[in-house]
C-alpha cells in the first residue's frame, strides 16, 4: 500500500500530537508508509470522517478506535 493519504494534515504524522508513543518513528514506517488501514487513526476517518477522530488518537490505540466506530 502506498503512503497515507492523510500524511500531509496528519497531527500524528506531523508531530502536532504533543507527548508520542518513543515508537513515534517506528509507526510511522509501520502504519503511514506501509499500512494505514491498521492504523487507529485512517480507521476512523474512513468510517466516520475526519471530523470525528480524536486529536489524540496515536495509530496503535486500536480498541480506542474500535469503540468508536461502535458507538461506545
Ligand atoms: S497512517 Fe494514520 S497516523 Fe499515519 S498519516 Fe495516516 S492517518 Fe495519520
Amino acid at each position: 500500500m502506498p503512503n497515507c493519504e492523510l500524511i500531509p494534515d496528519c497531527p500524528f504524522f506531523n508531530d502536532r500530537m504533543g507527548t508520542m508513543p518513543a515508537l513515534m518513528g517506528m509507526y510511522k514506517i509501520i502504519y503511514c508508509s506501509e499500512d494505514s488501514s491498521q492504523c487507529a487513526r485512517y480507521r476512523v476517518y474512513q468510517r466516520l470522517g475526519r471530523d470525528i477522530v480524536p486529536p489524540d488518537l496515536a495509530p496503535h490505540m486500536l480498541s480506542e478506535a474500535e469503540a468508536i466506530l461502535s458507538g461506545r
